[in-house]
């Protein structure tokens, strides 16, 4: 079978061909043309070194990102391309970047670098497939499957084992079975593996159609990443795969789903702030991201809003989305069906509650401090609590959000106080 080549990629290719040298595209991009999707980036490898791609597209076309590692990035028609030399890697001793690499001659030895089968194929337009490993079976067969010897390949960088997970969940796939034994026995080795890498791939994992399921099969590695989501006494394989059944019905955000984690009901409430911040710095969560999820937890462990006006707080507090969050990890995370019934049933009042009042915030109501400074409110102190008031009163539908109705309640409030 022949790879519909996208006409820049093609031109690019040309390019490098006329220089005189040998270039593939490679990895990613060939794997998912093959499954028939849209690949989202393209890199390729050539035998040449970076200096000579440099060369060949010109300083300003060239950025030497990992020129060590052999890798440039070229910026063509638009869009900017990887282009690595062709090499083997040394060992990863800080968990982040091989040692030192070696370039090598051919292109078959640089796909035996590469992790999976199916992402160690190369290609060129029009011509077929260089497939050394039988990327293209497995792809048929649905298996993820390392390059060589699976525990070695683990041994040599242990993030391999969670980027099995990440493609099995992303495609539907199965981890092949020799890959995946070896996975949950080295699972230990990804304690030398940099937070920020396993964060990246985790966030790729965890919104994937199949999370779940891999979490279930996947217990001893689950545990290694998030050691925090456990009870000493628990039993890893039986929490993982529960919660691998439930996070499948939660929507597809990476950090929905990880909030969830944290508010099983097994964890005492007063411990799940503290074990998401460990989960975040696992992770290496950015500080938007680890607030976030933080909120997220505690969200899920106060008391829900038993009136009209508890519900639009809170939807003041942390927005609709993050509102609707909270709501499912609730749901997903109660136990009993009557648990489950309280939860709906408090998720339709939050509904009917937001459908029946549009207004936010403060900036919605019908009169701002403006008007109320006309009827002798000073600024400050008192006009931010008799704002605050007349929200509270419109939020419980005690008054309707109009002008004269609600600057006469704040002259009576005003009279009240004085
Ligand atoms: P995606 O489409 O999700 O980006 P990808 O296959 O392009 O998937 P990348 O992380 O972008 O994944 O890596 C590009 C290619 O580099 C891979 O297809 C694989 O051949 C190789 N590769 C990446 N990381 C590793 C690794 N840790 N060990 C061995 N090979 C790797
Ligand atoms: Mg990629």
């Amino acid at each position: 079978m022949t790879i519909p080549f996208p006409q820049p990629v093609c031109r690019l290719i040309d390019r490098i061909d006329q220089a005189g040298y040998q270039v593939y595209g490679v990895g990613g991009a060939i794997r998912d043309l093959l499954l028939g999707r849209e690949p989202k980036d393209w890199d390729l490898c050539t035998n040449a070194f970076p200096q000579q791609v440099k060369a060949v597209f010109g300083e300003d076309a060239v950025r030497l990102t990992g020129a060590r590692h052999g890798t440039v990035t070229v910026l063509w028609e638009g869009r900017s391309y990887e282009v690595t030399t062709y090499r083997q890697d040394g060992p990863y001793s800080d968990g982040r970047h091989p040692d030192q690499v070696r370039f090598v001659a051919s292109i078959q030895e640089d796909l035996a670098r590469r992790d999976f089968t199916i992402n160690a194929m190369a290609c060129r337009p029009g011509e077929p497939v260089v497939d050394p490993f039988g990327g293209q079976k497995d792809l048929e067969a649905g298996l993820v499957r390392a390059v060589g010897d699976p525990v070695r390949r683990f041994q040599e960088d242990g993030l391999r084992m969670v980027r099995a997970l990440r493609f099995a969940a992303a495609y539907g796939f199965q981890v092949e079975e020799a890959t995946g034994r070896a996975a949950e026995e080295l699972s230990f080795r990804l304690e030398g593996v940099s937070a920020q890498r396993i964060g990246k791939e985790w966030e790729g994992f965890l919104p994937a159609p199949g999370a779940g399921k891999q979490m279930g099969a996947f217990p001893r590695l689950m545990s290694q990443i998030l050691p925090m989501v456990l009870l000493p006494e628990e039993d890893p394989a039986r929490v993982w795969k529960e919660l691998g059944e439930r996070i499948d019905r939660l929507p597809a955000e990476a950090l929905v789903r990880l909030g969830f984690l944290f508010c099983r009901k097994e964890l005492p409430p007063s411990q799940r702030m503290e074990r998401a911040a460990g989960g975040a710095a696992a992770l290496a969560l950015d500080g938007e991201n680890r607030r976030f999820l933080l909120e997220l937890a505690e969200g899920s462990t106060s008391p829900l809003p038993a009136s009209q006006a508890g519900w639009l707080r809170w939807r003041a507090q942390m927005g609709e989305g993050q509102l609707e969050w909270v709501l499912a990890i609730r749901r997903e995370g109660s136990g009993t069906p009557e648990e489950r019934a309280a939860i709906q049933a408090a998720a339709e009042a939050c509904r009917k509650a937001l459908a029946a009042c549009p207004c936010r915030d403060r900036r919605d109501l019908a009169v701002d401090g403006r008007c109320l400074a006309a009827l002798g409110v000073s600024p400050g102190r008192e006009m931010g609590a008799l704002l605050e008031r007349l929200l509270e009163e419109v939020w419980a539908g005690r008054l309707p959000n109009r002008r004269e109705a609600l600057e006469e309640a704040a002259a009576r409030f005003l009279a009240e106080r004085r």
